[in-house]
């Protein structure tokens, strides 16, 4: 389970400056996913080996020059709501504001560690001017450059070093979960309850969080399974999901937490940029998908309805378009089973391990018939290949000249296992390395 943490602050203290800071950290160490572009508010870091998540609270505001103090507050409440822990940023060179006051009560009264962080520290006297920050009342705060990454460790330290430990027990340790994704109304409650006639909750505390989640035990026809809502239906109203950054946050840890993702699409309303953020988030996180089309009772149909649809959604969600696309109606329950049955072969084909034999055996006749093309006379040989034991395939093949081995290459790799191995509905990755 992901340690969350979230940056919180007035605009232009300096937020968006960390949180690329952070990214930019490990983008250099792992290669970030191909074809996948980087979320600007949302993404992965880690310090001294321990692996979060990091979120831009400010990163959706739709106008810097004219933020409301209520947008600013909604934020604070969100990231209190669904992250671990909290940088709250102040400015030294702006000094102590009323927001930051307000912000710094907010804070005070929730229950979860924050972090007074004061940016554009560049020098030593901006050490002395940020001493004003002790009229909180505060015994620490953090200075820092976000700019030149100055002090930042030391922030990081404290900030990974105090994550909650957990003594959670997963009550459905080895049950596949599934999470139902997707914008306001588009009917994920509906399907929820059409799959669930006797329902069973069982409300539990996810490692590392003080907020409940719901998971329900499936156990119907041959399948059994667990639904995470952990962004909580009932606790809907709190936060009126008003703005597409809400919701998207809301499923960040519903979709961290899953093993695969239906993502819930409004037959009415087509592939919009929302549906993309969370394809992105569930693709990133290296999710089993699957997409339903909703409300396909409402779509009046021709011959080739179906088709164009599923091509216009596949034209818009990039290179990885081996997934699941069934259309569906939760509220005349047509199709549903199909999909329950669909969302637990992604579930196999993600668990799936080809041994090390087999996969020898089928790829090396592969890249035999069509090797990498030869760069500058270099002929590139693949000797041999392995499956890593990670709970998403990820695959290594070992070869004289790795880096001659460019992206095109890749994908005819990628689509082999697929074609060979069968792995719909899951994002796979393959690397080349020196052997
Ligand atoms: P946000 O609105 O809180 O996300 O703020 P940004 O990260 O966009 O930063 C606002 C401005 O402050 C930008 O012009 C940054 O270059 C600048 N800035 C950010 N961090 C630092 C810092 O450590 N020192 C200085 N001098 N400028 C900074
Ligand atoms: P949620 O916000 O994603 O949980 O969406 P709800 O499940 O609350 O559904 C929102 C509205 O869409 C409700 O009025 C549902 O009755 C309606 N709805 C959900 N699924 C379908 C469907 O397959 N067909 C039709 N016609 N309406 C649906």
């Amino acid at each position: 389970m992901s340690n969350i943490v979230a940056i919180v602050g007035r605009p232009n203290v300096g937020k968006s400056t960390l949180f690329n800071r952070l990214l930019e950290r490990r983008e250099a160490i792992v290669d970030s996913t191909a074809g996948v572009t980087r979320d600007r508010h949302y993404g992965k870091s880690d310090w001294n080996g321990v692996d979060f998540t990091v979120i831009d609270t400010g990163g959706y505001e739709v106008n810097t020059e004219d933020v409301f103090q209520e947008e600013i507050s909604k934020q604070v409440q969100l990231a209190i709501d669904e992250a671990t822990s909290i940088i709250f940023m102040v400015n030294v060179a702006e000094g102590l504001t009323d927001t930051d006051r307000e912000i710094f009560e907010m804070l005070r009264r929730a229950n979860k560690p924050f972090y007074i962080v004061v940016n554009k520290v560049d020098s030593a006297k901006d050490e002395l001017h940020a001493t004003e920050f002790y009229q909180l009342g505060i015994e620490k705060y953090y200075t820092i450059s976000s700019a030149s990454g100055s002090g930042t460790g030391e922030l990081l330290d404290d900030v990974v070093n105090e994550f909650p430990t957990s003594d959670y027990q997963d009550p459905f340790e080895g049950l596949p979960k599934i999470t139902i994704a997707g914008r306001p109304n588009v009917g994920k409650s509906t399907l929820t309850n059409a799959l669930l006639d006797v329902e069973r909750n069982i409300v539990t505390d996810i490692a590392g969080t003080t907020r409940d989640s719901i998971e329900t035990l499936y156990n119907k026809f041959g399948h059994e399974f667990v639904l995470v809502d952990t962004a909580g239906m009932r606790r809907k109203a709190k936060v009126k999901e008003d703005l597409e950054f809400y919701s998207v946050m809301r499923s960040i840890r519903s979709i961290e937490y899953s093993d695969v993702v239906i993502i819930m699409v409004d037959a009415t309303l087509g592939w919009e940029s929302q549906d993309m953020n969370i394809f992105g988030l569930a693709q990133k996180n290296r999710k089993g998908i699957v997409i339903l089309v909703n409300k396909w009772d409402l779509v009046e149909k021709e011959t080739n309805t179906t088709r164009d649809f599923e091509n216009q959604i596949k034209s818009k969600i990039g290179q990885f378009t081996d997934i699941p696309i069934l259309f569906v109606s939760a509220l005349t329950k047509q199709r549903i089973l199909k999909a329950v049955e669909v969302a637990m072969e992604v579930y196999q084909n993600r668990a799936k391990k080809i041994k090390t034999s087999k996969l020898n055996e089928v790829m090396l006749p592969v890249f035999e018939q069509t090797p990498p093309p030869a760069i500058k006379g270099k002929y590139i040989k693949i000797k041999y290949c392995v499956q890593l034991p990670t709970p998403s395939p990820q695959f290594v093949f070992f070869c004289n000249l790795p880096q001659y081995v460019k992206e095109p290459y890749k994908r005819f790799t990628e689509n082999q296992l697929r074609k060979q191995f069968g792995f719909t509905g899951v994002p796979i990755e393959v690397y080349f390395r020196q052997k």
